[in-house]
């Protein structure tokens, strides 16, 4: 017969490792699943300057590596495996995934968000062809070459910096005049001699699908209509993120955006009622602070519910 996990957290993002160190610590030998994008967005940023205890910042894919081994050395055991489906209506849970089916009596669902795309066909055909959602894995590719960012937040200007270091120029492209990003990521990109900010603009095609290699972009100014072609060799995208909680649909309340619902932080629900033992964490769950710090704090919190849950119900 399948073992019945105490605890099975989805994803090994700052959620994820946080909630691994709380349970592993509390003796409930968590498996932690992996996804396709393990250790989520920090290990595909570079410094994180916020994360309180690092006076001089710390590499994004240093920090988790860090939690991750702060995790397994209480016992969290890891496994690179793709989440096919969950039934929520059984209990222990089951989950099936690309490496079986686990039995588990609760989850601690921290999948986060992935990179979101502009849609436009020509986009998609270059991916990996000149598009990238990820200037630190890719920006290396474009040194000595003209490239744009899209976006007005503060992913796009920390791309936008970052790419500064191997592009001859930057141009950052929103589709507004008012921008999203913080005062100080702003103000950085504007001062930069190589960013040059262009406001009002849309990506409408991206050029080069012939060639399977980008040639350019065909913009247009929202607020005249006129077209205009901007010669780059790579276009970075930094507009976002979507939800990694489509799995759940019809199991779980999810908000017009596909972000999982949660009560009293962490807590999930079906149909307004409270899903027992089966808690939501980090970005996946939240669409307003979405930084590092929020996220492993609502780590700590979905352990904190789930060592409740099982001394209140048994393992
Ligand atoms: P965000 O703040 O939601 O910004 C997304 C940007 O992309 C917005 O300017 C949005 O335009 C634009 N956008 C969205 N969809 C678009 C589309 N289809 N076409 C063109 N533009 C589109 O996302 P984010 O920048 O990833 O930041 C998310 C969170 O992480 C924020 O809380 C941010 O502070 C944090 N973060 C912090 C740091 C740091 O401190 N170092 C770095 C990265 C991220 P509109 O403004 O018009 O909606």
């Amino acid at each position: 017969m399948t073992e019945t996990r105490d605890t099975v957290i989805l994803g090994s993002g700052c959620a994820g490792l946080t909630a691994a160190i709380y349970t592993a610590r509390a003796g409930l030998k968590p498996l932690v699943l992996e996804g396709h994008e393990p250790g989520g967005q920090l290990s595909i940023t570079t410094l994180v300057e916020n994360f309180p205890g690092w006076p001089e910042g710390i590499q994004g894919p240093e920090l988790i590596d860090n939690m991750k081994k702060q995790s397994a050395r209480f016992g969290a055991t890891f496994q690179l495996a793709h989440l096919n489906s969950v039934d929520l209506k059984v209990h222990p849970y089951r989950l099936q995934t690309s490496a079986g089916e686990i039995l588990t009596r609760t989850i601690i669902v921290a999948s986060g968000a992935s990179a979101r795309w502009l849609g436009l066909e020509s986009e998609q055909a270059l991916i990996g062809h000149g598009v990238s959602s990820c200037a630190t894995c890719d920006g290396f590719f474009f040194r000595g070459k003209p490239i744009a960012v899209v976006g007005g937040g503060d992913s796009a200007m920390e791309e936008a910096l970052f790419l500064t270091r191997f592009a001859t120029k930057v141009t950052l492209l929103h589709r507004r005049d008012a921008f999203r990003a913080s005062k100080i990521m702003l103000e950085r990109a504007a001062a930069h001699p190589n960013i040059e900010l262009r406001t009002n603009t849309v990506v409408d095609e991206v050029l080069g699908v012939e060639e399977k290699e980008l040639k350019g972009l065909r913009l247009r100014d929202v607020t005249n209509g006129m077209t205009s072609t901007l010669a780059v060799d790579g276009l970075f995208l930094g507009i976002g993120h979507e939800p990694n909680a489509k799995m759940f649909t019809g199991q779980l309340d999810l908000d017009d955006e596909g972000y999982i619902k949660t009560q009293n932080n962490v807590f999930t629900t079906h149909r307004g009622a409270v899903v027992p033992g089966v808690y939501a964490c980090g970005d996946v769950q939240d669409r307003r602070y979405r930084q590092a710090i929020t996220a492993a704090g609502s780590g700590c919190m979905a352990a904190l519910e789930t060592e409740k849950y099982l001394e209140e119900h048994g393992r």
